[in-house]
């Protein structure tokens, strides 16, 4: 109920109005956000990288109104990557594919992107293409397969919650890509989705296994488990180590500000991690997805606004 409440709320110009002008809620938006300029970022992962922890930036936007917006967006993310590879920090980029133009067609965001991987493939980069609301998980897999043709070096989100997810899946697997799984994060009618989080959790475990089966690995596929959730983390860890999956044939994704304490964790005990560092003023949709994860992070905003 709450979830749906701050999903919808994600998508009102006059909420995010009065938010990103309201001191409490930049405070705590601080703790997921790296910061607004990427200076800011490039801290973090500086940070991240000292630590033996991998990123991926996000600089944070989507649905542009305008076919020049995109080209701006596009534009920016080519200078991300040419600024990664100068800091020579360790970090993929990722992106969203309503920030690039994917309302203007799938032909229009394809050139964009094309635009983008001849910089990421110039520097040795990898970019990460985020999953969004279901009305674009067709046209993201178009795209997606679409480039694949021709780049290696790009890796898809996929949502544990959908139920059309473990046929993506297959189809991903034996192209022998990439793909960050996640539980996803918006909202979904229960004619395409799982809405209980025990069904989402027994979803994203039988995903999982399918990402790290005999199969899949011998098929050269990379898997990238995107939870803070430690009954799956733990299964992870216990499929790798019974396969024999060695800790560089697959990696754990967390966010940017959550379960600091297991991000310290796998990391301490050599598996690879990659922290998701969104930077950027676009902040408000992200930062309500956030909110709709785990309404208790309200708590922090209202410690936040009493301590004023
Ligand atoms: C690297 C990464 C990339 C992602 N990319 C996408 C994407 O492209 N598309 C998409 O739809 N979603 C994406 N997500 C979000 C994801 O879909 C989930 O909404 C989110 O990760 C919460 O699910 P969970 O797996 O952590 O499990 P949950 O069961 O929701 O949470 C497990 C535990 O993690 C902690 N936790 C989780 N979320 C929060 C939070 N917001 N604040 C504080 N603590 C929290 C809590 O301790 C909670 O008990 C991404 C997540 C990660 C980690």
């Amino acid at each position: 109920m709450l979830r749906r409440f701050f999903i919808a709320l994600s998508q009102s110009e006059t909420m995010r109005r009065f938010v990103i002008q309201f001191g409490p809620a930049r405070s705590t938006a601080r703790r997921f956000i790296a910061g607004e300029t990427l200076d800011e970022a490039i801290a973090v992962v500086r940070d991240l990288n000292s630590r033996g922890i991998l990123a991926t930036l996000d600089h944070l936007g989507e649905n542009v109104a305008s076919r020049e917006d995109a080209r701006r967006a596009a534009r920016e993310y080519q200078e991300l990557l040419q600024r990664i590879a100068d800091e020579g920090v360790q970090s993929t980029i990722s992106i969203k594919l309503t920030h690039v133009g994917l309302d203007f067609g799938e032909d229009f965001c394809c050139d964009v992107m094309q635009e983008i991987f001849q910089t990421a493939k110039s520097v040795g980069n990898t970019v990460e293409i985020d999953i969004e609301g279901s009305e674009y998980t067709q046209d993201s897999l178009n795209v997606f397969h679409s480039l694949l043709g021709e780049y290696q070096n790009v890796r898809l989100a996929l949502k544990a919650y959908l139920f059309r997810t473990e046929e993506d899946l297959r189809g991903l697997i034996e192209r022998g890509s990439s793909v960050r799984l996640c539980k996803g994060a918006y909202e979904e009618p229960p004619s395409i989705a799982w809405k209980e989080k025990a069904e989402v959790d027994a979803s994203f475990a039988r995903l999982m296994d399918l990402m790290m089966s005999e199969r899949a690995i011998q098929k050269g596929f990379y898997p990238a488990l995107a939870t803070h959730d430690h009954a799956l983390i733990l299964r992870a860890e216990r499929e790798a180590t019974r396969r024999s999956i060695g800790k560089d044939r697959f990696e754990f994704q967390m966010l940017h500000g959550v379960r600091r304490d297991w991000q310290q964790r796998l990391a301490a005990d050599g598996y690879r991690l990659r922290i998701y560092v969104p930077y950027g003023t676009q902040w408000y949709p992200y930062f309500m997805r956030r909110l709709a994860e785990r309404p208790a992070n309200l708590l922090f905003m209202a410690r936040a606004y009493v301590g004023k």
